[in-house]
């Protein structure tokens, strides 16, 4: 049988999917988006001064190499063009269905069948979460001690009718996202807050555009791009001991980051302010160009004390500094442990996996659930790499999709689901590589579950996930339903 397939989300995983899907001769596929275009990320996220900490050439398709990148760390107008030129170039169009939101997933013993937001529904043999990892954002818990008179905006939800010239600006948060930010708005704002919980660790990214010679040589000799892609990926894995607690690699990037902070900030209170007490690599590490500069400036202030609520005109910090604000624009980030949480996925005897994650989010591969039979995920639970490019990881996810669902095909499967032996044993795999990571350090970031533990994040190389993930093994799954499996599983991962 040649299944149909539902993939809901049309960012870069979900249009990966849908180009390998074809390629493979699978023609019966839809790709959900609750957007109007495709993109993902880079089209929902317009805020100023957005832009890739991952080079353009590696944060790219391996199978679509651009030659005309405009600078090293593209920004996301750019990134947008890309991936929408790519839908195009491999004729995804007829396969997108655009401003559609799914809302919940049932598995009805033979099929999937998809709700919309419309209450409209889709029945499909396979379904693929390529919802991505930062859909749901989170706003900060401000008291509300009198109705806000100016704007309060997440930067997942940009306002460009705003106007920040000559504006008085709070801007929460001190990860990649206000780092790219805050010089932003610093140049047109007449004041700016930086309101911080905690200061971040911060890399230096020094971006620059590509010499028309670099972009010639990349348009006319094509290999030159491989190998120069090829370069970028095998420096970021020859950087992954960044996720070891303790390595030479964690101490040697401490001191760049201190170095960088010491040259960029001379006045020594300020930079007291902005030297983070929790262990390197524990949080997303932040590369940036400007950001520590524009600190410094004048009519920018750093505020050590986190925002606790809203008056008319005013920010009031936790120390009851109040701040008089036009705009407070929260670069607070997402809820990204909490996979799924806004979509209900009922898999075999009416097992959620809202319930089965109760303790955090597990998949085997990232991808496969017991008791979710014909169903996967794109940046599932633990797939986040640590030095390397999503799009590499998303990749390796989408052939080894194909491989499972060519399997099926060749031997006419209608049903496949990963066995609990094989679950069991990944996870255990995972919790031990995890075990020396900064991550497990002191302090809050977004990588963990209720309970501690990291959910989101591959604990090596990508390099070893590609390894893991080149072949489909099917002793790894059962190909016929079995009794009693959602009762195996519960007791297998408890833990
Ligand atoms: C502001 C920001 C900056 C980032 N910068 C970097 C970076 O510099 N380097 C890096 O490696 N990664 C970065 N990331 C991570 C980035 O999300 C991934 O690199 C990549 O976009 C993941 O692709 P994806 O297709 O898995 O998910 P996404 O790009 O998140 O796409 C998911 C899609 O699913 C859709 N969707 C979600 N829920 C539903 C639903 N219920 N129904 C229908 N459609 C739905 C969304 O609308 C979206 O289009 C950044 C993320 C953010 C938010």
């Amino acid at each position: 049988m040649s299944p149909s397939v539902g993939i809901i989300g049309a960012g870069p995983g979900g249009l990966a999917l849908g180009i390998f899907l074809r390629k493979a001769g699978f023609r019966d596929f839809t790709i959900f988006d609750r957007e109007d275009g495709v993109g993902g990320t880079w089209r929902i996220n317009t805020y100023p001064g957005l832009a890739c900490d991952v080079k353009s050439h590696l944060y790219s398709y391996s199978f679509d190499l651009n030659a005309d990148w405009s600078r090293l760390w593209s920004a996301q107008p750019e990134i947008l063009k890309y991936f929408e030129r790519c839908a195009q170039r491999y004729e995804l169009g007829p396969n997108l269905m655009l401003r559609t939101e799914i809302v919940a997933a049932r598995w009805d013993g033979e099929t999937w069948r998809l709700k919309t937001a419309d209450g409209e529904q889709y029945a499909f043999d396979v379904v693929v979460s390529a919802i991505g990892l930062f859909t749901q954002p989170v706003l900060p818990d401000l008291i509300v001690e009198e109705p806000f008179s100016g704007t309060l905006m997440h930067t997942a939800r940009w306002d460009h009718s705003v106007d920040l010239t000559g504006a008085r600006v709070a801007v929460l948060g001190t990860g990649s996202t206000a780092a790219q930010l805050v010089p932003e708005v610093a140049r047109v704002a007449a004041k700016v807050y930086s309101v911080q919980r905690s200061p971040t660790w911060i890399l230096p990214k020094p971006d620059r555009e590509y010499t028309r010679r670099e972009r010639w040589v990349f348009r006319h000799i094509p290999l030159a791009k491989k190998i120069y892609r090829f370069r970028l990926w095998l420096r970021s894995e020859s950087n992954i001991s960044v996720i070891e607690n303790g390595s030479d690699k964690t101490q040697e990037f401490r001191d760049i980051a201190l170095k960088v902070l010491e040259s960029a900030v001379p006045d020594e209170a300020l930079r007291r302010r902005l030297t983070p007490d929790h262990p390197f690599g524990c949080k997303r590490l932040v590369f940036a160009t400007d950001y520590l500069e524009a600190l410094t400036q004048p009519h920018v202030d750093v505020v050590a004390s986190p925002a606790r609520a809203l008056r008319k005109r005013s920010l009031v910090t936790a120390d009851g500094t109040e701040l008089d604000v036009d705009v407070v624009a929260c670069a607070t980030g997402y809820a990204a442990a909490d996979y799924l949480g806004q979509i209900d996925v009922v898999g075999e005897d009416g097992t959620t996996l809202r319930e089965e994650w109760r303790d955090g989010a597990y998949a085997y591969l990232g991808m496969a659930v017991p008791g979710f039979p014909n169903f996967f995920m794109l940046y599932g639970p633990n797939t986040n790499v640590g030095s390397n490019s999503v799009i590499f990881m998303l990749e390796a996810q989408a052939h080894y999709i194909v491989r499972a669902l060519k399997y099926m095909r060749r031997r006419n499967k209608s049903y496949i689901v990963v066995r609990p032996r094989t679950m069991a044993e990944f996870l255990a795999k995972v919790d031990a590589w995890m075990a020396g990571t900064v991550w497990l350090t002191r302090c809050s970031n977004y990588f963990r579950a209720a309970n501690g533990r990291v959910v989101t994040q591959w604990p090596r190389s990508a390099g070893a996930f590609w390894a893991m993930t080149r072949r489909f093994r099917p002793a790894d799954y059962m190909f016929e339903p079995q009794r009693a499996t959602v009762a195996a599983v519960r007791t297998t991962v408890d833990r």
